[in-house]
């Protein structure tokens, strides 16, 4: 059997290694730090540095034109101690199995800290879902799901859209799995079309928790406070928008098709009207262009990085003038960027904290089906903020408390909760 080893080093920024492999090597180097403070023994570093479960499945696209490709998908449970796994799936080309391992174990860290009875996963599959129609799209989708299905259901492992997957996906999901099981299962997945008994927006709802970090790190003074955006997709566009709503000028913005700025501030709905119209932000005529690299480097008072893992790092950080980073995204930032943005005096709120949203809404969505009732909306926001502030004032209390930054922080406390969860139930061998 293979076990991973947890570093006890930073990984060398510049390891010939694919991404995939470097967000795990970072994802093992933060479980390290915590496995350290927390004096953990070998045995349980070891289970919390293996996934519980691993699938990796191939996936044959039949395409319009006859030919059949076939594409890796994968579906990652790494820990299910403290409950079911939950987890978003990716469609991205670059996507592995190491990517996918370790988006999953933050996953383990995030429920933990958030407090919810979750385990951590996450699916992948190695596919441009912009090179295929939208029929190849959906048989790519139920052709996964039929290869996961021994591995995913309400009680085991609950998917959710992620980076290049939307509502759309997660209807397919739901109804491939309904069609096996021989009746409908619409617990089978989070994050579809609204239904009777869906959270009306849970797609914002990482969004809405990224709102609820920012303010609680402005110290609930977001008036005039600039702020610059990387990606412009489901947590990114949402997020620009509410924190604008809470009265930040949101003065730049990048997605894959480039950079905007207008340093009066975005007019954020027409914005996001163009994208949709055009396919992206470039070319949007109410803002002047910039670089992908020089949104980061802007002189804002908060950065978002929310599009992909390994935008910030060790190089880029030291151009980085932002005073507080909040991630969006799943791991942005490099364990080398850390060291240097911590040197510099930037605070970052770590994604495990920044974008539990969803997953957060998704216990609440699921809290609702179980006691057959129905929260308003403001009701879901109103335990939304409670649960995101108590998870940031433990996350922050303990930084101080040990003279660590907050993401080191809420790796203690996500990975302490996780460990004694081990412990309580013991080994079934
Ligand atoms: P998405 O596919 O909807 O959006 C990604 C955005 O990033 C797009 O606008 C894309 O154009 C942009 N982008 C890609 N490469 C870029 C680059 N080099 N520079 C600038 N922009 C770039 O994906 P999403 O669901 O918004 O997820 C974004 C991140 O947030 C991922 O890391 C994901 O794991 C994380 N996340 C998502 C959710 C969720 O509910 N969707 C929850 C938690 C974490």
């Amino acid at each position: 059997m293979t076990t991973l080893t947890v570093p006890s080093t930073t990984p060398a920024a510049t390891a010939p290694v694919s991404p995939g492999r470097q967000a795990l090597d970072s994802a093992l180097f933060r479980l390290g730090q915590a496995a350290d403070r927390l004096d953990l023994d070998d045995s349980l570093r070891a289970m919390l540095a293996t996934p519980r479960r691993s699938l990796a499945v191939s996936v044959p696209v039949r395409r319009e034109d006859g030919r059949m490709d076939v594409v890796q998908g994968f579906r990652v449970q790494h820990n299910t101690t403290r409950g079911p796994a939950k987890g978003g799936i990716r469609f991205h080309p670059r996507t592995d199995v190491h990517e996918v391992t370790a988006l999953a174990m933050g996953m383990t860290w995030k429920c933990a800290l958030a407090g919810i009875p979750y385990g951590g996963a996450k699916g992948g599959v190695s596919v441009d879902p912009a090179s295929l129609s939208a029929r190849e799209l959906e048989r790519v989708t139920r052709r996964y799901v039929n290869e996961v299905l021994p591995i995913i259901g309400p009680e085991r492992d609950v998917p959710a859209p992620d980076v290049g997957t939307d509502e759309r996906t997660v209807a397919w999901i739901m109804d491939t799995y309904s069609v096996n099981a021989g009746y409908p299962v619409p617990g089978v997945t989070i994050g579809g079309p609204v239904t009777p008994g869906r959270a009306p927006d849970r797609a914002g709802a990482t969004s809405r928790g990224v709102r609820i970090a920012t303010l609680r790190a402005l110290d609930g003074s977001p008036e005039g406070r600039t702020v610059a955006i990387q990606g412009f997709g489901k947590v990114g566009a949402p997020a620009a928008r509410y924190l604008a709503d809470a009265g930040c000028l949101v003065v730049a913005v990048s997605d894959r098709t480039g950079a905007v700025i207008d340093r009066s501030g975005l007019d954020v709905d027409d914005l996001r009207a163009w994208s949709e119209e055009t396919g992206g932000v470039r070319g949007y005529r109410r803002a002047d262009a910039l670089s992908w690299e020089e949104l980061l480097e802007l002189d804002v008072d908060v950065l978002v990085p929310a599009a992909m893992e390994g935008a910030i790092t060790e190089e880029n950080a030291t151009r980085i003038r932002a005073g507080l980073v909040v991630e969006g995204a799943s791991s942005p930032t490099t364990p080398g960027a850390d060291r240097v943005l911590a040197d510099a005096g930037v605070t970052v709120v770590p994604d495990i904290l920044a974008n539990a949203g969803g997953v957060i809404v998704s216990y609440l969505e699921w809290l609702q089906h179980m006691q057959a009732r129905s929260w308003s909306a403001r009701e879901v926001d109103a335990r939304l903020r409670g649960i995101v502030e108590d998870a940031f004032d433990t996350t922050a209390t303990v930084a101080a408390e040990h003279g660590i930054t907050l993401r080191q922080a809420a790796h203690l406390i996500g990975v302490g909760r996780v460990a004694e969860a081990h412990r309580a139930r013991g080994l079934h061998s």
